[in-house]
This record gives structure tokens, C-alpha cells and sequence, in this order.
């Protein structure tokens, strides 16, 4: 079969400036990916590097042609595995990039065999976890507002980024604009682990239903410190980048935070939520600023989530792709036509 590829940069306004521990962004770069069999089918997928892990707009752009070479070479939209193994061995790293051929080849062979995707993998679309809505850091009455909008809008789960010299105003601030919200905290890093110990004390005190990513990544007796004295759960978001790090982490955190653009694709994704489990952690699958491009695809393995964080679309002023529905933080796989959902 003789596919044909190509790639598309698209910069994604944000509703509003959003801020973590590490900083600002406005805008989100993402790079869109399509695949196409030839006889009227076409696959979508994006990427959306985070200079976090090393990627860049411009490295996924310098790596998808070697991708995508990959994907005519084999010429095969249902050999997931094997070109998902050929490009990981083509170059090593780059996961946002192999993630968006990923997402691509999987819409395109669900759509060739005509079903949504979580039926290829045979989930169950009524067993999905209600996604969180994120709030980032900004002043105390931009946060409020940002909170009722968000409760007003239905969003009954709301994940707040601390790492502040203010964390305590700010969480005070969402606790009083939306009390019976479910909050989950994610510091993104940005406390030693003394400090995290005790703001997770408090922090226990308002409720809070988990801590996600306390201290550096690197500082893994940082990390143990944390979760051996902790109240809350603990979850490890920059600690969980790919495969090998699950074991790793399974006896300093209570949840995997998985992320297709960490991991580098749909299956590397399965095969981390099994490990996890297999090492009695509970499963998070978390996003970057994202389209729905990828988004769509994320939502499809949400059957086999505890906890979904796949906002990443809904914080954007203006996304060309639709994806699955997500009002209200309900993930209305059921309703998905074949392939992803991304239209
Ligand atoms: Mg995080």
C-alpha cells in the first residue's frame, strides 16, 4: 500500500496566559501529522513538544520526515507495533514527534476498520474517569474567576499548579470559590521535599485529593522522603517519563502520571499503564497544551485510567480539530465515530 504523509505547524492561542512553577506560556506550538491510505482515508495525530524534555516545534519538524519515511517504507497503517519500534529505533528519542505518527496510523487503521479506537483495543466506553480542569497560577482574583467559570461550566474536578511563595492564598482562593470540587494539587517540582511534607499536611486540611510532582524529578530520596511522610497520595509526573521509569518510582509514588507526548506513543502509553498496575500503582494519563488532534486519541485509553487530566485542548482560545466530547469533564467515548474522534 503506498501511503502518503505530510505535516503541518499550528500555533494555538491560549484562553488565558497559563503559568506553572516553570513559567508562562500564551501560546502553544503544536506540529499536525496526517496519514493517508490512497483510497479516501486519512489519519490525524499532532505533536506537542515540551522544551521540558528536550523537543521543540522545530526538532519535531527536523525529525518527522525521517518518521514518516518509516511509515511509507513499511506502507502497512495496521503494523502499529512495527512502526512504532522502527521509529523509536530511528531517532531514539523525540517522543511528541513519534507520538503524533502514532495517533495518526492508529485514527487511520480505526477508521479503515471502521470503529473508534477504544473498540480495537476492546475498552469499555461507559468506564471512563471524569477529566480534571486545570487552574493555573495567576493573581488571587484571576484565579477565583477562573474557578467559577470553571464550576459554572461543570467541571467537577479541578487540578490547581502551586509552587508559589503563595500557595497557601492561592488554594484558599479555589476552596472558596468551589467547594464541593474535587481539587488536586500539582507543584510541577517546585517544592523541597521538607517543604512539601508540610504543605501537604495542610493541604490534606482543604480536602485536597492528591499532590502530583512535589519535588525535582532527579531528587529521587526527595521524593521517598515525601511519600513515607505525606497524608495525601503522591503522584510523579516528571518522575514517569517512559517505560523504565515505572518500576523505578513504584515504591515513592501512589500514581503514574503518563503523557503520550513523554512517552512517545499510543502503544508505549498501554504498555506503561500495565507496568503500573503490575507494581500496584494507580494510573493517572495527563496532556500538554494540546489539540484535540492528539487529545482525541489520549481519551480512547480512558477505560483503563483512574484519573484523567486531557484539558489540554479545552485551555485553548481556538482549536481547528474537534475531538471527543468533554463537557462537564465527562469523557463521551461512547458517542466517538471510527478513528479518534479528531475532525
Ligand atoms: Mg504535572
Amino acid at each position: 500500500m503506498t501511503l502518503e504523509t505530510e505535516f503541518e505547524r499550528v500555533t494555538l492561542p491560549l484562553e488565558h496566559d497559563f503559568t506553572i512553577a516553570r513559567g508562562t506560556m500564551s501560546t502553544a506550538e503544536n506540529v499536525v501529522v496526517r496519514v493517508s491510505d490512497g483510497a479516501g482515508m486519512t489519519g490525524v495525530g499532532g505533536a506537542a513538544p515540551s522544551p521540558h524534555y528536550g523537543e521543540t516545534a522545530d526538532t519535531v519538524e527536523a525529525v518527522l520526515p525521517d518518521l514518516l519515511a518509516v511509515v511509507e517504507r513499511v506502507g502497512d497503517p495496521h503494523a502499529l507495533d512495527r512502526i512504532e519500534r522502527r521509529m523509536r529505533e530511528t531517532v531514539n528519542d523525540n517522543p511528541a514527534a513519534r507520538s503524533a505518527v502514532s495517533v495518526a496510523l492508529h485514527d487511520l487503521a480505526a477508521k479503515r476498520l471502521g470503529v473508534p479506537l477504544y473498540r480495537l483495543w476492546g475498552l469499555d466506553p461507559t468506564e471512563t474517569p471524569k477529566t480534571s480542569f486545570t487552574i493555573g497560577i495567576d493573581d488571587p482574583e484571576t484565579m477565583r474567576e477562573k474557578t467559577e467559570a470553571a464550576v459554572d461550566a461543570g467541571y467537577p474536578v479541578l487540578k490547581v499548579k502551586l509552587g508559589t511563595d503563595r500557595d497557601r492564598e492561592l488554594v484558599e482562593t479555589i476552596r472558596d470559590a468551589a467547594p464541593d470540587a474535587t481539587v488536586r494539587v500539582d507543584a510541577n517540582e517546585g517544592w523541597t521535599p521538607r517543604e512539601a511534607v508540610r504543605k501537604c499536611e495542610w493541604l490534606a486540611d482543604y480536602g485536597v485529593e492528591f499532590v502530583e510532582q512535589p519535588v525535582p524529578a532527579e531528587n529521587r530520596e526527595g521524593l521517598q522522603f515525601v511519600y513515607e511522610r505525606s497524608p495525601l497520595p503522591i503522584a510523579g509526573d516528571e518522575s514517569c517519563v517512559t517505560l523504565k521509569d515505572v518500576p523505578q518510582i513504584a515504591d515513592r509514588v501512589d500514581i503514574a502520571n503518563l503523557k503520550l507526548m513523554k512517552c512517545g506513543g499510543l502503544r508505549e502509553a498501554r504498555r506503561m499503564i500495565h507496568t503500573a498496575r503490575a507494581h500496584g500503582l494507580e494510573v493517572m494519563l495527563g496532556c500538554m497544551i494540546e489539540s484535540n488532534a492528539s487529545i482525541a486519541a489520549a481519551c480512547h485509553l480512558a477505560p483503563l485510567l483512574d484519573y484523567a487530566d486531557l484539558d489540554g485542548s479545552l485551555l485553548l482560545a481556538d482549536d481547528a480539530y474537534e475531538g471527543v466530547d468533554l463537557t462537564g469533564g465527562d469523557i463521551r467515548l461512547a458517542d466517538s465515530p471510527a478513528g479518534t474522534g479528531a475532525r
